[in-house]
């Protein structure tokens, strides 16, 4: 049996407000405990999107009342609530941005609507950009123009995670998170994935070539965190005509991390660093104190949708063997989650951020 920290995941999609019947903030906190994650950071991307002081308390009510583990809700930038915002920051877990084509009031038409975010969020607090290929050299840009630390979702080219470390050669005040499903599918993976339903294998950033893959591994010390992307469909959305992309995630980080480590592709010092230290630093999180997770790493099983907690009844790994369970998890010294048994009650999760 292997003790880790609790985990803490900064990109989870909870979809509520709004979309409930994919997650809540009940079943996404369940799914995190069942993972070994103590903390999520919630993206604001709901319905409506968490943009101003009226949204982000709707966000954080329905999470004070369900939430069963540690959370904090990011504020979304928007083309007219700069000017809001830096008010709400040490309420918020961050601001995230959009940068690349997104709809509804998140949506950023040009650099210019990046600009007042950039010159009045709080150095202090954090900026997390959704920004591919491209788009995420002009971001860094940014970074560097205004001297303030940016966060960037999801890495998945090997041209990005090769200009982020130049980058941070040269002192730019740049971070990445990597999610598991990039560092452990690609393209090639999609018609297993899909069957004889192609909006399985949909997710943004798309999977992508072995070689960016690959890439991917060889920079891990590049890499700053792991992150879920947890993003929730239903089964009946993702076999749709018109399947939104996600693929849920809290369930399978640890599992897959895990078989990496027994792999020997991956470290369990690894793990703690990108899962637990750099999150916390980059996120200015607060220590939880008796807090941990136990695994076994020895224990082989298959991953299997029907007994997972999210609501949204299917995984992109399904049948996959892997090697490490979570036999029990301690939130702040109370027993959270054993032999797949969730004991943490709703409300137990605590916001990490300031109140009021
Ligand atoms: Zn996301």
């Amino acid at each position: 049996m292997i003790r880790l920290p609790g985990l803490i995941d900064p990109h989870v999609h909870v979809r509520e407000p709004g979309q409930t019947h994919k997650e809540d903030w009940d079943t996404a906190t369940q799914a995190a405990l069942a993972g070994g994650v103590t903390m999520i950071l919630a993206m604001p991307n709901t319905k409506p999107p968490v943009f101003d002081s009226q949204t982000l308390d709707l966000a954080l009510s329905a999470a004070k009342q369900k939430a069963r583990c540690d959370y904090a809700q990011f504020i979304g930038a928007g083309p007219d609530n700069a000017d809001l915002l830096p008010a709400l920051a040490s309420k918020a877990a961050g601001l995230k941005m959009y940068l690349d084509s997104t709809f509804g009031e998140l949506r950023l038409d040009d650099m210019t609507l990046w600009m007042p975010h950039f010159e009045s969020f709080p150095k202090d607090s954090s900026m997390v950009l959704h920004s591919e290929s491209r788009t995420m050299a002009a971001g860094i840009l940014f970074a560097a123009v205004y001297d303030r630390p940016v966060h960037i979702a999801h890495i998945s080219l090997k041209e990005e995670v090769l200009l982020i470390k130049a980058a941070k050669e040269r002192g730019i005040k740049v971070t990445c998170e990597v999610c598991p499903h990039h560092l452990f599918l690609s393209k090639e993976d999609i018609p297993a994935i899909s069957h004889e339903h192609p909006g399985r294998g949909e997710v943004r950033p798309r999977l992508a070539t072995k070689e960016d893959v690959d890439a991917l591994w060889k920079n891990m010390d590049v890499i700053d965190c792991f992150a879920t992307d947890h993003a929730p469909h239903t089964i009946e959305e993702k076999d749709s005509d018109n399947p939104p992309p996600g693929f849920p995630g809290l369930e399978t980080l640890l599992p897959l991390l895990l078989t990496a480590v027994g792999d020997g592709r991956l470290t369990i010092d690894h793990i703690v660093e990108k899962s637990i230290i750099n999150p916390r630093k980059i996120f200015h999180l607060p220590e939880q104190p008796e807090t941990w997770v136990e695994v076994d790493e020895r224990a082989e099983y298959e991953i299997k949708a029907s007994e997972q907690l999210t609501r949204c009844g299917w995984t992109p790994f399904e049948g996959w063997t892997v090697k490490g369970k979570v036999r029990k998890v301690v939130l702040r010294g109370k027993t959270a989650f054993e032999e797949g048994t969730i004991l943490a009650n709703a409300g137990d999760g605590k916001n990490i951020r300031k109140q009021e």
